[in-house]
């Protein structure tokens, strides 16, 4: 990758701004690799199969390549904005980010996204006979395979967009104040969709496999209450539009 090849495609219309910024990263599902720089440049790395092996000389190299670049890229930016980089680090000291990070972890509603990883494991390794079981079923056409793989995509990914999300709202409120739409409803928003989804995917679990159909009402409602909790915090959220995946509606 070089410096020169980075800005074209930077400058690219088919990339839509910040696309990646609020997706959920599951590139092999997604409807939007063709306009997604990310994506891009992740293909045109992994190109060379060496690049894909985290034991191989060859990544590393490649690794500190794209970072002085990007670096470069980051300082002409900078310069070009009338932005000192070496400035932003003194915004906020150290102790503050401490105290921010240590009030988001025990905030209540990322305390329950995290629970919420922790039960879908538990519900996993106590069923794994049935989860055989059940992929065998799919084969007869049923997508409760794709249930599982939706579950377990988003088991992690609501936690850390939930912390995420809380955080950013920290920081923000230090800054502006409340009350305006923002990157942390951004976050919410992404983490709302994940919910709905997982959701939606124990619903189909339970249509198929009603032995479990108790313990998966219990996993529905504990996301529920996720879901309007996150709802509560972020009043913003549901009606952030992210670049590439929401619709704007041009008559509200
Ligand atoms: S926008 Fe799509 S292609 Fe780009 S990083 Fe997100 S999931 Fe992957």
């Amino acid at each position: 990758m070089n410096r020169e090849w980075l800005k074209k495609l930077v400058a690219d219309e088919r990339f839509i701004a910040g696309i990646y910024n609020y997706c959920d990263r599951w590139c092999e599902r997604c409807p939007q690799t063709s306009h997604c720089l990310n994506f891009c440049i992740s293909e045109e790395e992994s190109s060379d199969p060496e690049t894909h092996d985290i034991r191989n000389e060859a990544f590393w190299r490649k690794l500190s390549e794209i970072l002085g670049e990007a670096l470069e890229l980051l300082r002409e930016t900078g310069e070009k904005w009338g932005i000192e980089l070496e400035t932003l680090d003194s915004v906020r000291d150290s102790e503050s980010m401490r105290a921010n990070e240590e009030a988001a972890e025990n905030h209540v509603v990322c305390r329950a996204a995290k629970s919420y990883s922790k039960v879908v494991g538990d519900w996993f390794r106590g069923r794994e006979g049935f989860f055989f079981e059940t992929v065998r079923a799919a084969n007869g056409g049923v997508d409760i395979e794709e249930a599982f793989e939706v579950i377990r995509w988003y088991q992690y990914f609501i936690a850390a967009k939930v912390m995420r999300a809380i955080r950013g709202r920290m920081a923000e409120e230090e800054e502006r104040g409340e009350g305006f739409i923002s990157d942390s409803d951004g976050s919410a928003k992404i983490a709302l969709v994940a919910i709905d989804r997982s959701i939606s995917a124990w619903a189909v679990i339970s249509h198929y496999n009603p032995i479990h159909a108790e313990r998966v009402f219990e996993m529905i409602s504990f996301l529920d209450r996720l879901r309007q909790a996150v709802e509560e915090t972020f009043p913003n959220a549901r009606s952030f539009i992210r670049p590439g995946f929401d619709r704007i509606d041009l008559n509200t």
